[in-house]
């Protein structure tokens, strides 16, 4: 079995977007996994104001 995921520190592969699964631009300040599309989306909702 050659299958096995290998953990990588960084680069693609090492988190992914909980909302819309991308690896891209993933942010996991505060505990979160969203990319930063989708944190730009939610932030508003979880508190977060307005970023400039
Ligand atoms: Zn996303």
């Amino acid at each position: 079995m050659r299958n096995k995921a290998v953990k990588r520190k960084f680069g693609k592969g090492a988190h992914k977007c909980i909302r819309c699964g991308t690896f891209s631009g993933v942010i996991r300040k505060y505990g979160l996994n969203y990319c930063r599309r989708c944190f730009r989306e939610i932030a508003p909702q979880l508190g977060f104001k307005k970023l400039r």
